[in-house]
């Protein structure tokens, strides 16, 4: 480890590592550190992802794929199944990794590429002189180290810390943040070819349960709910219930606990000489909480930006403005639209889902596009068109923009 460089990028989850590799490729002098002592692990992650996501960033590598689906299922509070195909299944579907590998192997790239990575090296502050970013304080192996930088890359994660220190106001308030539980199980008796999502305030209050296969009778059991809707229960607890009633005979073989923010875009993802990537910088999916290939996205657009703004000598907002831009243009809307849906999602009743449900039985979601699928609720649910037709609008836009 030297005392400067050109980029420091505090944490090698995927927005990480894409942020490294992308910089490195650049040929810029670049530090990727983590504080844990093993990238990927322990997970904190149902692990799911869309294939045609996940393959523009990187080829998929038989190693850290733990299976490969069809599509999903979704299951209503009384029981009525909907099945989509993988392609419109959303981010989530796909694959199943196994990001113990998968971290690693992206922090592998961003190494191939000339990064230096340090693990078990944690960044304690930054370093600010005259209202600019211009290192890292960190703490590794029981010592502190002052590292410089040109650019600072937040990429931290839920629990980011390093958005905070800059000023930017990445708090996050009950309703912003899922609490998630999650086992991994055996013999659970699963169809390997899809992932079940279950539905219903009595089962998870403003989230949903579940279950992605990982191959070999292996599965990701989890929950995400809004702690501010679920009384005194926790997280977990709704989960136990589930597995007793589903899979009495299953084993559990891990648990993980973690947030995920759904909150949204948030106001602010740069300060002079710091760009904040990933779940740091609030950019998951505020209805699925899945942030992966988000994280990448925004990591590689930060890497760019950070050769960019490097090469100009100006490391200033006015020149990081780039990076606000091109991430909001279709990842920031992607995800205030998805914000629509959750809130009014959030007040439906367990009957209204089913409800709704019920209308979408029979469609055929194997060659749907998200606007067919929206024009076919609509048409069985004109009551909503009027609370979600923000997006609607939206996504009417972006069909237009992209035919073009
Ligand atoms: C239970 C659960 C299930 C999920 N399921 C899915 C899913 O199926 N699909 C999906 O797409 N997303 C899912 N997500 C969300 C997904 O895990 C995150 O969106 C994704 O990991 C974000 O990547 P990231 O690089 O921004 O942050 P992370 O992957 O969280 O990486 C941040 C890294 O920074 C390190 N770090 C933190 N602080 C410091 C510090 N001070 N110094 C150095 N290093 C530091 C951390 O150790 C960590 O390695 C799930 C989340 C949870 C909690």
């Amino acid at each position: 480890m030297k005392n400067e460089y050109d980029v420091v990028v505090v944490g090698a989850g995927p927005g990480g590592s894409m942020a490294a590799k992308n910089a490195a490729q650049r040929g810029l002098d670049v530090l990727l550190i983590e504080k844990r002592q093993e990238i990927g692990d322990p997970v904190r992650c149902a692990e799911g992802v869309s294939k045609v996501w996940l393959k523009k960033f990187i080829e998929p590598d038989p190693r850290w794929i733990s299976a490969e689906l069809k599509g999903s299922r979704i299951f209503s509070p009384d029981g009525t199944m909907i099945e989509m195909a993988e392609e419109i299944a959303g981010a989530e579907v796909g694959y199943v990794l196994e990001r113990k590998i998968f971290d690693r192997a992206l922090a592998y790239e961003s190494a191939k590429a000339g990064a230096e990575v340090m693990v078990k090296t944690r960044a304690t502050d930054l370093i600010i002189e005259d209202g600019f970013v211009k290192g890292v304080k960190v703490m590794h192996l029981g010592e502190t180290y002052d590292i410089r930088a040109k650019l600072v890359i937040g990429a931290d994660g839920v629990e980011s810390k390093v958005g905070r220190w800059a000023g930017i106001d990445t708090s996050l308030r009950p309703d912003d943040i899922e609490t998630c539980a999650q086992y991994l199980m055996s013999g659970t008796g699963l169809d390997q070819d899809f992932c079940h999502f279950y539905l219903g305030n009595e089962i998870a209050p403003a989230g949903y349960i579940w279950v992605f296969p990982k191959g070999q009778g292996l599965a990701n059991v989890g929950i995400g709910i809004l702690g501010s809707r679920s009384g005194k229960k926790h997280a977990i607890d709704y989960l136990d219930e589930f597995v007793k009633n589903k899979f009495p005979k299953a084993k559990i073989l891990e648990i993980d606990v973690g947030g995920v923010p759904v909150s949204g875009s948030i106001e602010r993802t740069i300060a002079n000489g710091l760009i904040l990537v990933g779940d740091a910088a609030r950019q998951s999916d505020p209805i699925t909480g899945g942030g992966i290939v988000n994280a990448m996205e925004t990591g590689r657009i930060a890497g760019e930006v950070a050769y960019n703004a490097i090469s100009r000598r100006d490391l200033s907002t006015n020149t990081l403005q780039e990076y606000e831009k091109r991430w909001r243009a279709k990842i920031g809307l992607d995800i205030d639209n998805s914000l629509i849906v959750k809130n009014t999602f959030i007040t439906f009743t367990d009957r209204e889902i089913n409800a709704l449900a019920h209308s979408l039985k029979g469609v055929n979601f194997t060659t749907m596009s998200l606007l067919d699928l929206l024009y076919a609720l609509f048409k069985a649910n004109k009551k909503i068109l009027w609370d979600l037709r923000v997006i609607f609008k939206n996504v009417i836009k972006y069909d237009m923009d992209f035919e073009r």
